[in-house]
């Protein structure tokens, strides 16, 4: 099986579509990388950074003659997009997608594919909480979850070949139904995402006394909520609004337990709240044994002797947000 492609579009340069350069430009999977995005600042980065061949403003030119196509915009952008590369994609081609929901993708990209090209909605689950495309390393899936998410009308042959690219990348990969990856994604990204948001934002709305006293103390759980609650505001308002359904399902699973964690609280019940710490406290080793996260202390960030006069360069992707 080949995994070598002739040209590969990436439509949007961010985070995502410039390690996807680097990593397949490393790994030599590629002849030519076609990037295309809105903003010609963005384009601009993107020459600079050396990141393919060819540079457009223009969605349509740069997926001609492509065989793989990899749309890496916020989610709300996908169904424009598609509508303009639609005319213009290869027979034979592979279309397929980063985007964080996969249902909504489904819906608003399928019905601008033509016929005789693979269409395979795909989601890494590997990123940070930085954007743009100097934010992007080749080494961003590296043991990281690769969900992909083909229609039953997408030959065998075609979704081995996306199977492979990705895991030339270092990804590993499943396939699953779209539905069942939003519910999914709903509740180990999304709610966390949305609690962390919504954390942060009762901090941002707490009297300035009080204010200033959760920033000096936040090492003490707050500043990671911070670093989720960071993450790219247009990507998550799309995905908010594009896997409405899952979220909902999931919150109103989360707000009975959290009901139930209340009563707790206040009835003063010990065993209870030891029961459930002693459970989630599993599943944060189960994670770690799986290899998708470091157990050294404080998440392995650095600690200087003294604090440093200026803050230290963040380059925190261990946490492995995604996304
Ligand atoms: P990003 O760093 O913010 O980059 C977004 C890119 O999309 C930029 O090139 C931007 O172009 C372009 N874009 C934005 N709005 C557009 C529009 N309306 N039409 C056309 N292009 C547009 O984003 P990212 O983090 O790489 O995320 C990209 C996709 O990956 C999203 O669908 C997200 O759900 C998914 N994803 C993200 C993560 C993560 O952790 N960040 C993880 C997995 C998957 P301009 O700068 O030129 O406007």
């Amino acid at each position: 099986m080949s995994v070598t492609f002739r040209k590969l579009a990436l439509v949007g340069i961010g985070l995502i579509g410039s390690s996807i350069a680097l990593a397949a430009r490393r790994q030599n999977l590629v002849e030519t990388i076609a990037i295309a995005t809105r903003r010609a600042e963005t384009l601009a980065e993107a020459r600079a950074l050396d990141l393919g061949d060819i540079y457009t403003l223009d969605a349509a030119e740069a997926v001609r003659g492509a065989d793989l196509v990899i749309l890496c915009a916020p989610v709300g952008a996908y169904g424009a997009l598609a509508e303009a590369i639609g005319p213009f994609l290869e027979p034979g081609a592979i279309v397929s997608d980063v985007g964080s929901v996969k249902e909504h993708v489904v819906k608003v990209v399928g019905p601008h594919v033509p016929e005789g090209v693979h269409f395979i909605p795909g989601h890494p689950i590997a990123g940070t909480e930085h954007s743009g495309p100097s934010a992007g390393f080749a080494e961003l899936f590296a043991g990281r979850w690769c969900v992909l998410t083909p229609g039953a009308d997408v030959p065998a042959a075609a979704t081995a070949r996306l199977v492979a690219f990705w895991q030339a990348m270092g990804s590993m990969v499943e396939c699953m139904d779209a539905a069942h990856h939003d519910m999914v994604l709903a509740i180990t990204s999304h709610i966390p995402h949305l609690i962390a948001y919504n954390i942060v934002g009762t901090v941002a709305d707490l009297e300035a006394d009080t204010k200033s006293e959760v920033i000096k103390f936040s090492a003490s759980g707050f500043r990671d909520f911070t670093r989720i609650a960071a993450s790219d505001p247009v990507m998550w308002r799309d995905v908010f609004l594009t896997n409405r359904d899952a979220v909902l399902e999931m919150l109103g699973r989360f707000n009975e337990d959290l009901s139930v964690l209340q009563r707790a609280v206040r009835t003063g019940d010990g065993p209870a709240l030891e029961a459930l710490f002693t459970r989630t406290r599993a599943i944060r080793r189960s994670i770690i044994s799986a290899g998708q996260e470091t157990a050294a202390p404080d998440f392995g960030r650095p600690h200087e002797a003294a604090p440093p006069a200026t803050p230290l360069p963040v380059r925190d992707h261990g946490g492995g947000d995604d996304a």
